[in-house]
């Protein structure tokens, strides 16, 4: 029998609770909220057990469709999950430390970030639901590094859907630009002269100015749902490959705007037995003081880091964790009603880890461990080294530490750091000869405005 559909609410609880593909296509809740399911449906130990056996695209299928029901009917879920996910979700044993750890690498996709789960999954979505719609969908997205590209190449070439990217010009790699610049067809891109804050608040201008109400506009970053529930599929995954008879994991999440923490804390609220998830993040230390103190205060302009999909000082999925814990947090970072902060702290354990500390971790994942990591995943295992310094008994436990992207995107460092070149994957060869398509913004709104209306305003 097929689940009663869940209705998704804005955490501003400005709107009426709205279906999923409402939800999709909105992007934003209208009274500025995100949108959260209503309730969560529950894995069961039954449930775990029986995901044990199955492959990624299985698993995934099983999680989603208790979100999609009423959307997309089971048959082409499915079909859908096995397209998306047709790539490894490596579990790699770190030997030489703590008996049981792993790293979960999520970079075998095409743009060879952790985006690319949450991205083809959502494009696929929006594919199917907008199947013979006449009107075009513009969607924008701002990107720190990954987010853009990982969007740009989901979307490419889906019929009806037009792909608008704005990335800061100072702060990706050459590499990450190229994964974005050198698509075309339904992809423009814009560098702005400014930090991905700047890019964020251009785009959240843009979905709130009426004259742009003749454009149909969406967005992919993470504050859409969509973006959310695929990366609760992971978690679930990496559990059912590693636990044994129910035993207690610790996650630890290198963490920027907060949507792979939230899909997390999605599959633990679930009922996905995680004893702790450690949000790790680099110098833009917000969360972890605020898990300290119960004080927020945003980091204006955010702090360049190594980690640079992690340059964020106030993390938009913020405010969907604060309204998991029972408070309520607007989309500036003003706290309307604090959460509960001894469950929080109950949950997750927070850290900031510097540049120093990442590019030590680095070195010292290769040399004692022989694993090779990037600047993000060496946040999330930096993080976890500290978490076991405070709570040695974890040593004992499974733990999983996140590894988000693959190290070939950043091969000065690693040249740098390890004196070796990590071999390039498939998905990333063959960037440098391709030609880069890009405009240059300014961080003023009105020149980008007039842009989208001149691109897609006549339609
Ligand atoms: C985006 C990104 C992150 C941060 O993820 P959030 O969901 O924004 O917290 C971490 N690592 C890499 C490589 C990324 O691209």
């Amino acid at each position: 029998m097929d689940p009663e559909p869940i209705r998704y609410y804005s955490t501003n609880h400005g709107v009426e609770p709205v279906t999923l593909r409402e939800a999709l296509l909105f992007g934003q809740a209208a009274d500025r909220g995100l949108f959260m399911p209503e309730r969560l449906p529950t894995l069961t130990a039954a449930d775990l057990a029986g995901l044990a056996s199955r492959t990624y695209p299985q698993v995934a299928f099983e999680v989603l469709r208790r979100f999609t029901a009423g959307m997309v009917d089971d048959a082409c879920l499915e079909a859908l999950c096995h397209d998306a996910y047709s790539y490894d979700v490596p579990l790699e044993k770190v030997a030489g430390g703590p008996t049981r750890l792993y790293l979960m690498r999520l970079d075998q996709g095409p743009t060879a970030s952790f985006k690319d789960f949450a991205a083809r999954m959502m494009a696929r979505w929006m594919g199917h639901i907008l199947a013979g719609d006449p009107q075009e969908l513009v969607i924008l997205t701002a990107t720190s590094g990954d987010t853009g590209s990982a969007v740009a190449h989901a979307y490419y070439g889906v019929p009806g859907i037009r792909i608008v990217v704005l990335f800061p010009l100072e702060e990706v790699s050459n590499r990450q630009r190229k994964q974005m610049t050198t698509l075309g067809k339904n992809v423009t891109t814009h560098g702005v002269d400014g930090k991905f804050d700047d890019c964020q608040a251009l785009v959240k201008r843009a979905f709130a100015d009426p004259a742009l109400s003749s454009i149909r506009l969406s967005s992919a970053n993470s504050i859409n749902i969509g973006r959310l529930l695929p990366q609760a599929v992971y978690y679930v995954y990496a559990y059912t490959r590693l636990a044994r008879g129910g035993e207690p994991v610790v996650f630890s999440v290198p963490s920027g705007n907060f949507g792979d923490l939230m899909g997390s804390v999605l599959a633990l609220r679930m009922g996905l037995p995680i004893s702790r998830i450690l949000i790790a993040t680099n110098s833009n230390d917000e969360v972890p003081k605020f898990l300290e103190t119960g004080r927020y205060d945003k980091i204006v302009p955010s702090r360049v880091c190594l980690s640079n999909a992690m340059n964020v000082g106030h993390p938009s999925n913020l405010a969907r964790l604060v309204d998991v814990y029972g408070g309520q947090m607007d989309e500036t970072g003003d706290l309307k009603r604090a959460p509960d902060l001894t469950a929080m702290r109950r949950d997750l354990w927070s850290v900031s880890i510097d540049d120093a500390q990442t590019r030590a971790t680095i070195k010292q994942a290769y040399e004692r461990h022989r694993v090779v990591l990037e600047p993000h995943g060496a946040v999330g295992l930096a993080g976890l080294w500290r978490y076991l310094e405070a709570h040695p008994d974890a040593a004992r436990q499974l733990l999983v530490s996140v590894e988000t992207a693959h190290p070939a995107k950043f091969p000065e460092e690693i040249q740098a750091l390890l004196g070796l070149d990590p071999p390039v994957p498939p998905a990333l060869a063959g960037l440098e000869d391709k030609p880069e398509h890009y405009d240059r913004l300014t961080t003023h709104y009105e020149p980008f405005r007039d842009l989208l209306l001149r691109d897609f305003g006549g339609r």
